[in-house]
């Protein structure tokens, strides 16, 4: 993509209603802009890190043997009422009226549509076990909509949902999620926690949020220690001593922690620290099945409620994790695996003819080998255009100058490390076009 044809409205100040690093730095990237109080436009950049995201998070979905459906944004008031829900809900639900005076409500997720979506379907044993899940906005009204995206009130979140014969297969499908929420993080570089949740009146047995650690986390953690011993690669490929290990590992979110009287971590083993929640799984067992009257008959003839899960990614609730977790002082440092653009392709001198057409070369030939390439083309300072890479974070920058062709290199910039390094052409694009 050329930069002198595209929107990406960087801003040099920092915004004052910003409060934590990761939503200045969405402003100033030109990834967001505020249209309502909690309520985002993704400009062109920050939506092909949103997609990245999802997609990663889709992958693992799919590996993990859930199936992707799509349920809609606006659902009727009645469907809340089959579980009860609907008055039970309070002021996060955004409710209003069609035209026909029928109650409405934006969704603020999806047990009760999923429910009677399988309800309605599935009859038999047979079609037992299955996982569903969909990626969709979601509306809740926050008392306190802040940080950005962090705690919007319109977000985009992945919801699965389980439904097995019996606790058994529940605890399979659960674990099954716990996995594939190890590897979704893990994949972009994220160290989340696993951290036991407390189950709430509903009574559920089992249920975990993934907390990502960052100052500006807004829950307080304690964990053993040994958590953090945990290697990538264990994550990625999580077995059953991984996972049996993991959920019996101690990690409480504060309030649960101060519950407990004789901690069961050695005092030297125990860490605090603060987290952003990212993911919340949910074995909640018959609790719609029974309410919403969803039966399917045994093998031996009988009838039961299927035991289910849910399970919740705020996709775009990552985007600012993922900053909070990976920026330096010039601008945001996007892991290779959600990075906008691989390369930022900067020509110093785009009012030199013979600068330009290197630069243009080098582009083409970038595209054309497939890298995911954002070309400052504009003519602008160089100085700017390297506080416009820095900023916008993308994982490699070539950088293409009159003095540089002159001896036949450009020069390779790694954010990350900011290390630069002079190479030819050849071997640049070589390097960058390698996996
Ligand atoms: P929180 O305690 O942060 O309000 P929650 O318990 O209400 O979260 P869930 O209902 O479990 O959240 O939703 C699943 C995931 O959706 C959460 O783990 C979080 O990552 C994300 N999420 C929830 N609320 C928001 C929000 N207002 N803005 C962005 N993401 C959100
Ligand atoms: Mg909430």
């Amino acid at each position: 993509m050329r930069l002198s044809r595209y929107f990406l409205p960087v801003t040099k100040e920092t915004p004052a209603d910003a409060q934590i690093v990761s939503h200045k730095l969405m402003l100033r990237a030109g990834l967001i802009r505020q249209t309502a109080a909690g309520i985002y436009a993704w400009l062109p950049l920050g939506l092909r890190v949103l997609n990245r995201i999802e997609q990663i998070v889709r992958e693992e979905q799919d590996k993990a043997g859930a199936i992707e459906l799509l349920m809609p944004t606006v659902q009727s008031a009645d469907l809340w009422r089959e579980s009860g829900r609907y008055d039970a809900y309070g002021p996060e639900m955004l409710r209003f009226k069609d035209r026909h005076e029928r109650e409405m409500l934006y969704g603020p997720t999806n047990e009760e549509m999923i429910t009677i979506l399988f309800r309605d379907a599935v009859k038999s044993y047979r079609d037992l076990p299955r996982t569903l899940y969909h990626i969709q906005w979601k509306f809740r009204d926050e008392v306190r909509p802040r940080f950005g995206v962090m705690r919007g009130r319109e977000f985009l979140m992945k919801d699965a949902y389980s439904f097995d014969l019996d606790e058994e297969g529940l605890r399979r499908s659960y674990e099954a999620m716990f996995v594939a929420y190890l590897r979704t993080f893990a994949r972009m570089g994220l160290q989340a926690v696993p951290v036991r949740a407390p189950t709430g009146p509903i009574g559920g047995n089992l249920s975990h949020e993934f907390h990502v650690l960052a100052e500006t986390g807004e829950s307080a953690v304690y964990y053993d220690a040994a958590l953090e011993d945990v290697t990538h690669e264990e994550l990625l490929s999580a077995d059953a001593s991984t996972i049996a290990r993991l959920t019996d590992l101690y990690a409480m979110e504060a309030e649960e922690h101060e519950k407990v009287t004789e901690c069961p971590v050695p005092a030297d083993r125990l860490r605090t620290r603060r987290g952003i929640e990212v993911g919340h799984i949910f074995a909640f067992g018959t609790k719609y099945s029974a309410s919403m009257g969803m039966t399917v008959q045994t093998s031996d003839g009988g009838n039961v409620h299927p035991h289910m899960g849910s399970y919740g990614i705020g996709v775009s609730r990552l985007m600012g994790a993922i900053i909070e977790a990976s920026h330096d002082d010039n601008g945001i440092v996007w892991p290779e695996a959600v990075a906008p653009y691989r390369v930022g392709l900067i020509n110093m001198r785009a009012d030199d003819g013979n600068v330009t057409s290197a630069a243009d070369d080098i582009y083409g030939r970038l595209q054309q080998a497939g890298v995911d390439t954002l070309y400052d083309d504009r003519d602008e300072r160089g100085g700017a255009k390297f506080a416009t890479m820095d900023v916008i974070g993308l994982p490699w920058q070539l950088i293409v100058g009159p003095k540089g062709l002159e001896k036949g290199v450009v020069e390779l910039k790694r954010r990350a490390t900011g290390e630069r390094e002079e190479l030819s052409v050849e071997s640049a694009l070589a390097r960058l076009t390698a996996a």
